[in-house]
C-alpha cells in the first residue's frame, strides 16, 4: 500500500470525476466562449458574494494577478512570514510588481488587525516604500491548517479601508476553512477586496484556481492573466472538474480533519515525538524529540510506504485528502503506534 501524506495536492481525479470532464461542453476561454467556465466562475463567485470570477491554472498565479491588481511597482504589501505568497511562489511579488513584503510575526501564519495597524508606513514619509496591500492565508499552509476568527478579518479590512488599503485573501484552502469554522462563505465577499480560491488542494481537482472580486476588478485581472500566460482554451474540461468537486467533494473534508486528528492523537502519545500542533483541519505538524534523527524516521515510514514531509528546522508535515482512505488510515495509525 502507497500512502502520500506530503500534500493535499496529490489526489487524481476519480473515475465519476473523468466522467464529468469527458462531457464537459467546452468553446474558447479566451474569447469567453466556454460555457463550462462560465459557469464554473458565476458559481464560485455567487457563493463567496463576489460580482465575477476568473479560472486560473494555479494558485500562485491566482495570487500574483491579486498582487498586480491592488500595487504598484515600488509599493509594500504587509503578509505574515510564512505567507505563501512571500515563501513558496517563487519571488514572484518583486518579479511581477516590483513589491516588496513587509513581513509580520504572526500566530500559526495568522496575523492580527492591531499587527496591520502597526505596520503600515506613513504615506507622507516618502522615504519609505508606501503600503497599498494586506495579504492573509485561510486556513494556513506553513501555519498548520489554521482558521481565523472571522471577526479579525473585519478588523484588519476596517484598518484597511482607514490607510487606504487593499485586502486579498489566499483561499486556497478556503473549504477547509468553511468546513472546519461553519464561516458563511457570502460573508467573505463583503470582507476582501479580491479572493483566491483552489480547487486543485482538498477538493481534488486536477488542477485550477479561480480569482474573485468586482466586475471592474475581474476586468482588469482578465488582461493580467493574459500577460502572465495564463489564458487557456477549451479549458471547461477542467473548469467541469472543479464543478464536479464544489458538488462532491466539500462536505466530505471533514472526514479529512477526523483523521488528522487521530493521527495527532497517536503521534501525541510516542515517546519520539516532542509536539504535536494543534490541528484544525487536514494538516498536521509536529515536531521530534532532538536525539531522534529526522531523515531515518522518514526513510523508516517510507519503508511501510508512508510518505510525509519534512519542513526543517526540525519540523514535519501530514496532510490528509481525498485519497487517503479509511483502510489506509487504520494502517496508519497502527503503523504509527508500534514505531
Ligand atoms: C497551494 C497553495 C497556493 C497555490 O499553489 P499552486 O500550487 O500554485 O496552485 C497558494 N497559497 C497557499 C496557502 C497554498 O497552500
Amino acid at each position: 500500500m502507497e500512502i502520500n501524506l506530503v500534500s493535499d495536492t496529490v489526489t487524481k481525479p476519480t473515475q465519476e470525476m473523468l466522467r464529468a470532464m469527458f462531457k464537459a461542453e467546452v468553446g474558447d476561454d479566451v474569447y469567453k466562449q466556454d460555457p463550462t467556465v462560465i459557469e464554473l466562475e458565476a458559481r464560485v463567485a455567487k457563493m463567496f458574494g463576489m460580482e465575477a470570477a476568473l479560472f486560473f491554472p494555479s494558485g500562485t498565479m491566482a495570487n500574483q494577478t491579486a498582487i498586480k491588481l491592488h500595487t504598484q511597482p515600488g509599493e509594500q504589501l504587509i503578509a505574515d512570514k510564512w505567507a505563501h505568497v512571500y515563501n513558496y511562489e517563487g519571488g514572484g511579488a518583486s518579479f511581477n510588481s516590483g513589491v516588496s513584503c513587509c513581513l509580520l510575526d504572526g500566530n500559526r501564519g495568522m496575523i492580527t488587525a492591531q499587527q496591520v495597524a502597526g505596520s503600515i508606513n506613513d504615506p507622507e514619509f516618502y522615504h519609505s516604500p508606501l503600503t497599498s496591500l494586506v495579504c492573509v492565508e485561510n486556513t494556513t499552509n506553513k501555519g498548520g491548517g489554521a482558521c481565523y476568527d472571522f471577526e479579525e478579518f473585519k478588523k484588519i479590512r476596517k484598518v484597511c479601508d482607514a490607510n487606504n488599503l487593499k485586502f486579498h485573501l489566499d483561499g486556497a484552502r478556503i473549504w477547509n476553512a468553511l468546513v472546519a469554522t461553519n464561516d458563511n462563505p457570502a460573508a467573505y465577499g463583503k470582507v476582501f477586496h479580491t479572493i483566491s480560491v483552489c480547487l486543485s488542494k482538498g477538493l481534488g481537482a486536477p488542477i485550477g484556481s479561480v480569482l474573485l472580486s468586482d466586475k471592474a476588478t475581474i476586468h482588469r485581472a482578465l488582461r493580467i492573466r493574459k500577460i502572465l500566460g495564463g489564458g487557456m482554451r477549451q479549458v471547461g474540461y477542467l473548469a467541469a472538474a472543479g464543478i464536479y468537486a464544489l458538488d462532491h467533494n466539500i462536505q466530505r473534508l471533514a472526514d479529512d480533519h477526523r483523521r488528522a486528528k487521530e493521527i495527532g492523537a497517536v503521534l501525541a502519545q510516542r515517546s519520539w515525538v516532542a509536539k504535536v500542533e494543534p490541528i484544525e483541519t487536514n494538516i498536521l505538524i509536529f515536531s521530534l524529540q532532538f536525539q531522534i534523527n529526522e531523515a531515518v524516521l522518514l526513510d523508516k515510514l517510507k519503508q511501510k510506504g508512508i510518505s510525509i514531509s519534512s519542513m526543517g528546522h526540525g519540523k514535519l508535515r501530514i496532510v490528509t485528502h481525498l485519497d487517503y482512505r479509511e483502510v489506509m488510515h487504520t494502517y496508519v495509525l497502527e503503523t504509527l503506534e508500534k514505531l
